[in-house]
């Protein structure tokens, strides 16, 4: 069984049970206001495991007067509605995660229609797609609509549970990821930005232009971990497990996964070109992949999207969808720095330095079994 547990004298942490991935993070701010920074998904068990968490650290849930919501995902904000009805508590959010609160469910059909349509584009088979429905269902059975009463921009700064916060907009897993940041205290509420045991998925969302081009999610994430990686902080606490202490090693070390799958990715499309679909078969066993098709073609995207931005992979966009293949232009180029994520303090090396001919067979053996991260 999950236990709460005093992070500080003041801050405790109370995991709540998620499907999947084990458990969601609430934390239970003492000072004033008395604050909840994330809620748990919109389910009994998870309401249930709540109001017993609380009572054991001497609060009720009417006693709550602060909601804080790290992200819009379900986990985090569907119980905001019912815990605001019973305690009164008022909800502080991000503009972009308010916007979502508003019309939780009409933007959850919108997400789902482009992600069907993003998998088809992608390769999947129609009978992939269809099974990926469950997943929606599931969505739309753990959320609930929520009202947000203070609408926080980038910047602003909110008082909650006897600390001043910092908002900081720090998008990548999801457009709507926001830090809390005590800073006189040195610990910052970071959600889903960074986990301590498993790298963080970035969702592929579409473009706010009707005819934009769909936003480099993972690029754009890598660009807020090195933001978040110089932060002077002592300890972050996330939306899953424990609670980061050394949160700059920890940065590094994702960066270095990335570099890892880029390279098997890279590894693959040594054969020829592939799509994204394709290639999860290649990272994935066909267990994980028919389980969590949409979430491992978000991980192929993304890594994707690193090679595209780094110059080392082309997108050939035809009738029936995009496939990706080397560079043809990258071998002209001198062999450093080809797969560059161009980003402050972090470069990816070249894989071809050190995966010569015969390294994506290397890369297809020894392919994750793991399923996706949350
Ligand atoms: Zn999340």
């Amino acid at each position: 069984m999950i236990r709460s547990l005093n992070v500080t004298h003041d801050i405790v942490q109370i995991p709540l049970p998620l499907p999947q991935i084990r458990s969601v993070n609430a934390w239970l701010l003492r000072g004033d206001p008395l604050t909840l920074v994330d809620t748990g998904p919109a389910e009994d068990r998870a309401l249930a495991t709540l109001e017993t968490e609380l009572r054991r650290a001497g609060v009720r849930l009417e006693d709550l007067e602060l909601i804080l919501i790290t992200h819009h995902h379900l986990d985090h904000s569907g119980l905001a509605a019912t815990i605001a009805a019973r305690s009164g508590a008022s909800v502080a959010a991000l503009d972009r995660v308010a916007a979502y609160g508003d019309s939780y469910q009409e933007r959850l059909e919108a997400d789902r229609g482009f992600s069907r349509a993003l998998m088809r584009h992608h390769g999947a088979p129609q009978a992939v797609i269809d099974e990926n429905e469950t997943f929606w269902e599931q969505l739309r059975a753990g959320s609930q609509p929520w009202r947000t009463d203070r609408v926080l921009a980038d910047g602003d700064s909110v008082r909650a549970g006897g600390r001043e916060l910092r908002v900081v907009a720090r998008p990548g897993h999801s457009t709507t990821d926001t830090l809390f940041v005590d800073d006189r205290g040195r610990l910052a509420f970071v959600g889903d930005h960074l986990l301590a045991s498993v790298s963080s998925n970035t969702e592929i969302y579409p473009a706010v232009e009707p005819d934009g081009t769909r936003p480099r999610a993972r690029v754009e994430y890598l660009r807020s971990l090195t933001l978040t990686a110089t932060m002077p902080l002592r300890s972050m606490l996330s939306g899953h497990g424990e609670p980061i202490r050394a949160h700059g090693d920890l940065v590094e070390r994702r960066f270095g996964e990335h570099q890892r799958r880029c390279e098997r990715v890279l590894a693959v499309l040594q054969d020829g070109p592939a799509s994204a679909y394709e290639i999860t078969a290649q990272l994935w066993s066909p267990q994980t992949v028919a389980e969590q098709p949409l979430l491992v073609i978000w991980e192929v995207l993304g890594h994707l999207d690193l090679l595209l931005d780094a110059g080392v992979v082309q997108e050939c966009v035809g009738d029936d969808g995009s496939r990706y293949g080397v560079a043809s232009f990258a071998m002209r180029q001198p062999p450093a720095n080809r797969l560059t994520a161009g980003i402050r303090g972090f470069r990816f090396q070249d894989p071809r330095n050190h995966d010569r001919p015969g390294g994506g067979r290397r890369a297809r053996a020894s392919r994750n079994r793991q399923p996706a991260s949350p």
